[in-house]
Order: C-alpha cells, then sequence, then structure tokens
C-alpha cells in the first residue's frame, strides 16, 4: 500500500508517521522547497498527544516543550481569575496524556527526524500538487514539477487553501468572522517580572481577547491577541502589523499583556475566515484531511489536534479495509467529532468577546462561581475534548 500525501503540515507528516507504523508506505509531497515554520507556539492537548505518543514521539516533543500548569481563563483588564483547571499531572490522571506547548517549529522538527529514521516514508519538496485522476486501482496526481505520482490513494493533507479540495468541490467561499488575529513570540528573559503566567490563559473583555502560553521550558511567552475589525488585509500569517496599533487594540488591559506587544520584535496580524462545513471529504481514491477537511477556527486551540487525530483514523482504516473503502469511511468516522469542535470554537468566539457589562456578568458570573466551588464540573465539561482517545476508540 503507498499513500500518496499532498502537503508535508502536521497532518501531513503525522499522517505519514502514522502509515509506516502500520508498515505502509508514504511519498509526501510539498509545494515548499525548505519546511518551516511560522515563529508562533502551539498546544498540543491530550487527545493529540496520545497519537503522538503512539507514534513514539512523547519523549522528543517533551524535551522541547513546556507542560502549563493548568487551563486559565482572566479578566483582560483586571487579570482576575475566572477559573483554572489544573493540567500538568493532572492531564495524564485525566484525560490519559500530557498537555504541552511546543513552538511550531520544534514541533516540525520532532516529525522530521522521526520521517528520516524510515525508508517507508520519502519526502519530496518543492513540488506543488496541480491535480489527480482516478484509475481503476490507482490514483495518479500531477505535479508542477510535469513529473506524475501515482499510489493507492491520494491524502489531500494540503491546508487552508487546498489544491486537492478545489478540484474535489470547487472553489469555497469563506466568510470573514469579523475578527483580526494577532501573534508573537517573545523571548521572556526580555519580560522581567511580568511573565505570562505558566498556563494556557485566555483573557477575555469586550470585543477583544487574549491567550497567552510558554514555550521551550520556559524560554519563550507566545502571545495571540483577537480583536474584532472590519477586513483590511489578506489570509497570511506572515503579514505584520504595527505595535502602536495593538497596543491601541490591548490599551488599559493587563501589563502582562501590553508589557508582551512592546517586548515583541515583530507582531504579524491577519483576518480570521470561517468556512462552511463540506458536503464530503472524498472522490474516488482521494480523501482530504486536517485543515484542508475541516479548518477550525483557533478559539479550541484543536485544529491541528483534529488533523493529528484524523492522521491515526484514516492509517486504520486503510490497514482495516483497504483504501477504497477507508477514503469514504474517514467522514463517515470523524466529521461528528470535527463538526462538535468546529461549533465549539465558534461559540467560544463569542464568549470570549461579551461586549456589554450586563452578558459580562451573565457570562463571567456563573463561570466565576462554578471554577471556586464546583471545579470538578468545569474540568468535567472538558472531557469530551481532551478525553477522547481515537487510539482505542476509533474515529
Ligand atoms: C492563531 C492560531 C493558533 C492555533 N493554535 C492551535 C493550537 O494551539 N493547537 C492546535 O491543535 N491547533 C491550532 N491551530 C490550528 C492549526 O495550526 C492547524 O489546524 C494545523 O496547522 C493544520 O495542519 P494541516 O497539516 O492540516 O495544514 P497546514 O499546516 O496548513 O499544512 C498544509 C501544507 O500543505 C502544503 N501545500 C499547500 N498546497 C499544496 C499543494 N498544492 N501541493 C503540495 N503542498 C501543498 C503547505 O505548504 C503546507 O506545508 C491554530 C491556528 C491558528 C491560526
Amino acid at each position: 500500500m503507498k499513500a500518496l500525501i499532498a502537503g508535508a503540515g502536521i497532518g501531513g507528516l503525522t499522517t505519514a508517521l502514522a502509515f509506516d507504523r502500520l508498515g505502509m508506505e508514504a511519498q509526501v509531497i510539498e509545494r515548499a522547497p525548505v519546511l518551516s515554520e511560522v515563529g508562533a507556539g502551539i498546544q498540543l492537548s491530550p487527545n493529540a498527544m496520545k497519537v503522538l505518543n503512539l507514534l513514539g514521539l512523547e519523549h522528543a516533543i517533551r524535551a522541547k516543550a513546556f507542560e502549563p500548569e493548568a487551563l486559565e481563563m482572566r479578566l483582560g483588564r483586571s487579570g482576575h481569575r475566572l477559573f483554572r483547571i489544573p493540567v500538568g499531572r493532572q492531564a495524564r490522571h485525566n484525560w490519559g496524556a500530557p498537555y504541552l506547548h511546543i513552538h511550531r517549529s520544534d514541533l516540525l522538527e520532532v516529525l522530521l527526524a522521526a520521517v528520516s529514521r524510515t525508508d517507508r516514508v520519502k519526502l519530496c519538496l518543492g513540488r506543488g500538487v496541480l491535480g489527480y485522476e482516478t484509475g481503476l486501482d490507482e490514483v495518479s496526481v500531477y505535479l508542477d514539477s510535469g513529473d506524475r505520482a501515482v499510489g493507492d490513494l491520494l491524502i489531500g493533507a494540503d491546508g487552508l487553501h487546498s489544491t486537492v479540495r478545489t478540484q474535489m468541490l470547487g472553489p469555497e467561499s469563506p466568510v470573514f468572522t469579523g475578527n483580526l488575529a494577532w501573534r508573537a513570540v517573545v523571548p521572556t528573559a526580555r519580560l522581567g517580572a511580568l511573565v505570562p503566567p505558566p498556563t494556557a490563559c485566555v483573557w477575555v473583555g469586550p470585543n477583544r481577547h487574549a491567550v497567552t502560553y510558554l514555550l521551550r521550558q520556559g524560554e519563550l511567552a507566545n502571545f495571540v491577541g483577537v480583536v474584532e475589525a472590519g477586513l483590511d488585509g489578506i489570509e497570511s500569517w506572515t503579514a505584520p502589523g504595527s505595535s502602536a496599533q495593538a497596543l491601541a487594540d490591548f490599551e488599559g488591559w493587563s501589563p502582562v499583556l501590553e508589557t508582551l506587544i512592546r517586548k515583541a520584535g515583530t507582531l504579524y496580524r491577519w483576518p480570521l475566515f470561517d468556512r462552511p462545513d463540506l458536503p464530503h471529504w472524498h472522490d474516488g481514491r482521494t480523501v482530504l484531511l486536517g485543515d484542508a477537511a475541516h479548518p477550525t477556527l483557533p478559539f479550541m486551540a484543536q485544529g491541528a489536534a483534529m488533523a493529528i487525530e484524523d492522521s491515526h483514523v484514516l492509517a486504520e482504516l486503510c490497514r482495516d479495509v483497504g483504501p477504497s473503502k477507508a477514503v469514504a469511511g474517514l467522514h463517515k468516522l470523524r466529521s461528528k467529532r470535527t463538526g462538535r469542535i468546529r461549533n465549539a470554537s465558534r461559540a467560544n468566539m463569542k464568549t470570549f468577546h461579551r461586549a456589554t457589562a450586563l452578558s459580562r456578568v451573565a457570562t463571567y458570573g456563573p463561570m466565576w462561581v462554578a471554577g471556586h466551588v464546583l471545579p470538578d464540573m468545569v474540568r468535567a465539561r472538558q472531557d469530551w475534548i481532551y478525553g477522547h482517545d481515537v487510539t482505542s476508540q476509533g474515529g
């Protein structure tokens, strides 16, 4: 069995490793000539770590990661804590795997090192997938180099602007969410006493919110700030923004956030779009996975986790029922969960941005009470996200 995989992002590389674990071959075709990641962190929640552990990667990830003490929500201006869910050792106890934060380039390094240790995975860089053609027992993929690759199935792990999806379902029409996002990574040595808490912390406020967490054993702090505003720019992670604008957006917020913005070398800013649900993810011997199939707004930190879960499910399906049935089976097994995560992420956008004093009291008041009186209940509300285990329960 040989899988062709379009895209060497988190989804594509993890899928290649999941196929390799089950003794199947994979050829990963990546448009970029050199693999690199944007300067940003990523949260690897226990549901994703269970798959990465099965691939034998926990040790290598842990060595480069930061393990937060808790998941928290705070008021952006006062810094007052609404609730705190301990993770650290508790994450493994409650959800079966650790909760970790890692710099994206460190995660890429771990995945590439694992790919380099196996002969079953071939990585072709600097080759863009242009399209595919389904044959009786195979699929052919046409590359921008003029070459053709042939395999038993094609996996479109080519992200938000997927070429494979466009051929399968036509051009999509993303919908602007009315939110712009800032991001920066800042060495904690620059922050003095105002290093963000050693937690995954969501700071909420009227029409905006921020997320902070630490990376590389605490050497770096990751900042994401989301602000409701009009559309002004393109959907690109690498478009720089002005520090003065970011400071204005978070004026009067906790000094922790103001300091992060002031000390950031470069801040990036881009508009956030939402995508409609796709009716299916397959066509002949081709299937979509990760952001190509179900792009997820970043308000639950679950987009990559869904791609990682998909990778395991698809590899097991291929082993169990063969490629042509597996490509149809992925949507059946995964669309309910990925749809629920997408909807919950959309709902968080509203929860984090309560605009009026009354709506803030109505939303955050009960959260504060539950966080202080019934912390186990607050924790248990996360079980369906982090306790999910595709390695034991399939989709
Ligand atoms: C601000 C922000 C914060 C986030 N935080 C988190 C988080 O904490 N936790 C989490 O789980 N998720 C998070 N996410 C979501 C996560 O980043 C994505 O869901 C994840 O990266 C998707 O991986 P992917 O492999 O599907 O796609 P991508 O990472 O986009 O990879 C696609 C790859 O395909 C390549 N490609 C594209 N077209 C072609 C082609 N035609 N031919 C060949 N190659 C091609 C691209 O170059 C790229 O390498 C966040 C997202 C944002 C925006």
